[in-house]
């Protein structure tokens, strides 16, 4: 998998000078490496723009291999941020290359700037950021898969075994909000008519590209809903909304969410009953939160959003 987060990101021509050698002389002087990460961003982009190619090769040479490496971070922070993203988290997202050293440290520290974006943008404004750069989600999903491997259970086998056990063979319709690589219809595939798998980027042909805060679906279409780790960014509440409007009176919503995230589970609980689910099944690791609800009532038109909020997912640095 570090091949393939390596082919994931082609450095860009100003930034290939800084494939730098073994992280552990990086680590060794970090101290020295931390002239901080702006300037050298400014004097890399500088010279991309305004100097002579032979000027630039000269110039770069100057430049210590440890700087290049924190501005290249810190220059792709800055690309994958908006115009308005906070400088701290473009030194924190380069500090954590030096951290974690060449190439791996840069894709990780890539992956946590995007997953805490994801956690905290709206979704529209998510929805925009990728469509902006696509090639950013792939680094995020490849983020993500390494992430799971660290679980003592992938969650998406509770999540096929429950849509197994609580929908009807062959003519059940499922939505999967958030699906990822759409792994969920693939598991289901022969058992449901048809899986709706939503996400922000379509990373293959079985997932529909959009905001699961709106997502194409008519009223009452669906036998299922899942949540499988993607109750991310800021207006969660929507999203509940938007899974109680397509699903059918009984229709079954599997949630799978981290652990840490979630502060009281029963107060979880009683949140999302509000948004008139009942709670059927529950369980916990030392990870993650199962919860399975069945569909108890229609919302009315104009129903007041119970507020959801939980907190940020953030990935520790390794
Ligand atoms: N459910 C999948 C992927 C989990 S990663 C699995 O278990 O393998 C969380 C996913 O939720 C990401 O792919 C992310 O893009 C998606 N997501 C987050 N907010 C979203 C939104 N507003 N609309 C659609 N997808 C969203």
């Amino acid at each position: 998998s570090v091949n393939r987060l390596r082919r994931l990101l082609q450095p860009a021509p100003a930034a290939a000078a800084t494939d730098a050698g073994p992280s552990s002389r990086f680590a060794k002087k970090r101290k020295a490496a931390n002239e901080t990460p702006a300037k050298p961003v400014e004097s890399e982009a500088s010279v991309g723009v305004e100097t002579p190619v032979k000027r630039q090769k000269r110039h770069r040479r100057k430049l210590s291999k440890k700087r290049l490496e924190a501005a290249a971070a810190a220059e792709e922070a800055r690309k994958l941020g908006s115009e308005k993203s906070d400088k701290n988290r473009q030194k924190k997202a380069a500090a954590g290359a030096l951290i974690g050293g060449g190439e791996q440290g840069l894709l990780a520290s890539k992956f946590r700037y995007l997953n805490e974006q994801l956690y905290t943008l709206s979704s529209a404004d998510a929805f925009e950021m990728f469509k902006a750069d696509p090639e950013a989600f792939k680094v995020y999903h490849a983020g993500y898969s390494a992430q799971r491997q660290r679980w003592t259970e992938d969650p998406i086998d509770w999540v096929a075994k429950q849509c197994r056990l609580g929908l009807p063979a062959g003519s059940s319709v499922l939505v999967d909000f958030g699906c990822g690589d759409a792994r969920l219809a693939s598991r289901l595939e022969g058992h449901c008519a048809k899986v709706h798998s939503l996400d922000l980027v379509a990373l293959n042909n079985r997932v529909t590209a959009c905001d699961m805060a709106r997502c194409p679906l008519g009223n009452n279409i669906a036998h299922g809903a899942v949540f499988c780790l993607s109750l991310m960014n800021a207006n969660l509440s929507d999203f509940l909304a938007e899974a109680s409007r397509v699903l059918r009176l009984n229709g079954l919503l599997c949630i799978v969410e981290a652990r840490s995230r979630i502060e009281r589970t029963q107060r979880f609980v009683n949140l999302i009953e509000r948004f008139g689910f009942q709670c059927q099944r529950r369980r916990e690791d030392k990870y993650l939160v199962y919860l399975l609800f069945n569909k108890s009532r229609n919302r009315k038109a104009g129903e007041p959003l119970p507020e959801l909020r939980l907190k940020p997912c953030l990935y520790k640095k390794r």
